[in-house]
């Protein structure tokens, strides 16, 4: 990688862990080597419940992440988090568009509510992480770019200025199954996103954005891909529970 755009690796802890492994796991962060904020950016991504107490016990270079917001603001939405508050409470990212929250049964995002999500958090003053990716049978299908795009378009509809965006390309075929995409494979598909924005959007917007692979990233696997001239950083799910983790941050060298 590739000026002039800062790597960044993302750790999505996803809904795992307590108090207890939280604060082995953060004790374990702090203690790595400091190239944060320097040479990468790092953004974990707490369960929503432990984002303060994450926020507290971590070194100030690591950036917090949600995993998740409503589509507007504050209001009679019971369950739900706005991003007026993740921003009040003093957070800068969200997470949007995850392929488990567009695929799961019980909650089945659309990419409508993706991109509303996206515009809304983007007013709110929150930078976005936004997920897009396909399944085994589209890639199967030779569809994988018809996806991308059609996940992208949906957002652009509702948002035009892109810089508070980066994106985190993961294939759900290669989501907590040992089955990383290929370096080429990656790189290729990264390559048709960065087409797609400068087609669509702009191609200074294309330049610009930060392309994050995710999908079964790993401290053996890391290295190869982050060579990759259109991949810009990692979102880590899995991985990102061990202290391995800080090995993936290192691969931005
Ligand atoms: P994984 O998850 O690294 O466990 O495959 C990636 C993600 O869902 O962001």
């Amino acid at each position: 990688a590739k000026m002039p755009r800062k790597f960044i690796v993302g750790g999505n802890w996803k809904c795992n862990g307590d108090r207890a492994s939280i604060k082995a796991l953060i004790q374990a962060l702090n203690a790595g080597e400091s190239t944060i904020g320097s040479g990468v950016d790092v953004v974990v991504a707490p369960p929503m419940l432990y984002g303060d107490y994450a926020r507290g016990l971590l070194r100030s270079d690591f950036g917090v992440a949600f995993q998740n917001c409503w589509v507007g603001g504050n209001g009679a939405f019971t369950g739900e988090v706005s991003a007026d508050m993740i921003k009040d409470a003093g957070f800068d990212w969200v997470i949007l568009g995850h392929s488990e929250r567009r695929s799961l049964p019980e909650i089945k995002e659309t990419d409508e509510t993706v991109a509303t999500k996206t515009a809304y958090a983007l007013e709110a003053g929150l930078k976005v992480m936004l997920c897009i990716g396909e399944t085994l049978d589209a890639r199967q299908s030779g569809k994988t770019d018809e996806v991308n795009a059609r996940q992208l378009a949906a957002v652009a509809e509702k948002v035009s200025d892109w810089s508070n965006i980066v994106i985190a390309y993961e294939p759900a075929w290669a989501i907590g199954t040992g089955v990383v995409a290929t370096p080429e494979q990656a790189q290729e598909t990264h390559t048709q996103i960065r087409k797609w924005l400068a087609e669509n959007i702009s191609p200074q917007v294309a330049q610009q954005m930060r392309i994050m692979y995710g999908g079964s990233a790993n401290a053996a696997n890391a290295d190869s891909l982050a060579r990759q001239p259109d991949i810009d950083g990692f979102l880590v799910g899995g991985a990102s529970l061990r202290p391995e983790f800080l090995r993936i941050v290192e691969s931005w060298k």
